[in-house]
Parts: C-alpha cells; structure tokens; sequence
C-alpha cells in the first residue's frame, strides 16, 4: 500500500477566481488545475499566479508530464511561459508537452518561442481528437462557443472518468459532449448575461441534471458570483438536481476516491 499516495487521483484547484476583474484584484486567487491521475501530472490553464500558488502548495512542476491550454484568453494562459520553464527545469530538461489550439500559437503567441525548443513537443488542440499523456488519455470532443478557440476535455483513467467544461457559452452540443463522473464547470456569472460567451448558474443547472454526473465542481468565479456565494448555490443546486454539487475553494484538493462512495 505504500504506493497509494502515487495512485490516487487527485485534483488541486489552484486558483477558483476566473475573468478580469476577479483575475486583477486576486481576491480570488488563479492558476488553474493540477491533476495526478495514478502519478500522471498534468497542468490545465496556468492562469495567472500559477506558479506561486503551485509552489506555495509544494507541487513540483518538473514532475509535469504537461500543460494543456483550454484556450489562450490571459486568466488561462498568463503562466505558461514559466510554467514550461519550471517544467523543463529552466530549460535543462528536454521535457513535457504542451496541449493548445492553434490560435495560442499563432500571431501574438502566447508562449515564447525559445521555450518551445524545452519541451518533449506541442500538439494542437481539434474537435473530436484524442490525445494521450502517458497512459492518461483525453479528448477534446467540441469547439466551444468563446471569443478564441476553446476546448473542454475529458479525461479517462483507469478507474474514474472526469470533464472539465472551460469558458463557454450555453449550447446543447455541451450535453453531448461531457458525460462523465465528475463534472468541473467554468461558472463566471450568477445570473446569464447573453452579451457574453460565458456560463451561468441557470446554465450549470441544466448541464448538471442533463449529465447527471456524480459529482459536479463548479470554480472559474466571476465578481457577482463570489458576492452570491458559490457554496450556497452549490448547495441549492445539490437540492434541485439531486447531484452533489460542490464549490471549489482556492487549494481546494478533490480526491476521485469520493465518486466511488
Ligand atoms: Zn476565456
């Protein structure tokens, strides 16, 4: 047994705070989240302060095996560049992969292009493909509906399955798209605001019945839904739709032994 600790899954919310003003004034901190899944290491949207809280929280960016960019809007990407370098332990490693859609790439990249030389390789982010990490394998199974291209991920590991539903807008293809046994939600807003490609909490209402996860963690909080108190509405929302909805808090760790309970 003295291997659990290698073999359980866990998820660390390193920050829960998510769009500008949020992400300026760091009342709720950012920086993503850190996934071990059977001692795969995996950085998802390295927002900024991901590499304080990361290392406040002794997790060791040279164990990443990669870093994967939802897309490249700042409160997601603002740490990848020395998040790749502490990976690669400043460049004296050659190693670790970075996962992103094109569009991070491209004019006004979001990572430096000497850092690119660091890493094992980059795979570009499409609709509908697979990709493995390890013996971790994830797909990216719909383009969302954002300002830049943007894509969730589902996860499969030995044992559990996990979505992590990034920046979007509403639409049925979401429902399609995520089934699985944990479910975490980008909830920006309290109340929909449909100038704007983001989620509310009506809408994470509805994703939760329709996937009927066990567990949803909704995180990503904007100012109006930290002033409405995400615990309270996760435990409304627990209520309503019969799921064990949770708020993530910042360092906030999810062990996946839980789904199985
Ligand atoms: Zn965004």
């Amino acid at each position: 047994m003295e291997n659990k600790n290698l073999l359980s899954d866990t998820i660390t919310f390193l920050g829960t705070g998510g769009a500008r003003i949020m992400v300026s004034t760091q009342i709720l901190a950012s920086g993503g989240l850190w996934l071990n899944l059977s001692g795969i290491e995996i950085l998802i949207d390295p927002g900024p302060g991901c590499i304080v809280q990361s290392t406040k929280r002794k997790l060791r960016a040279d164990k990443l095996s990669a870093i994967i960019l939802s897309h490249r809007h700042l409160d997601h990407s603002a740490d990848i560049n020395i998040m790749a370098e502490a990976m690669t332990q400043g460049g004296f490693k050659h190693r670790g992969w970075l996962f992103t859609p094109a569009d991070a790439l491209e004019n006004e990249p979001v990572i430096f292009s000497y850092l690119k030389s660091y890493l094992e390789g980059i795979e570009v982010l499409e609709e509908g493909k697979s990709y493995s990490i390890g013996n971790i394998s994830f797909t990216t199974p719909i383009r969302h509906i954002h300002p830049v291209e943007t894509y969730g991920m589902l996860f499969k590991t030995r044992e559990h399955t996990l979505s992590y539903i990034a920046d979007t807008r509403y639409f049925d293809g979401l429902l399609k798209s995520y089934g699985s046994e944990l479910l975490i939600i980008n909830v920006v807003f309290f109340e929909p605001k449909p100038a704007f490609d983001h989620l509310s909490v009506p809408d994470a209402k509805r994703i939760i019945t329709e996937l009927k996860p066990k567990v949803a963690i909704l995180t990503h909080f904007g100012m109006p839904m930290w002033q409405a108190r995400p615990w309270e509405i996760a435990q409304r929302l627990s209520q309503e739709t019969g799921v064990r909805v949770i708020s993530a808090r910042d360092g906030m760790r999810f062990d996946l032994s839980q789904l199985d309970s």
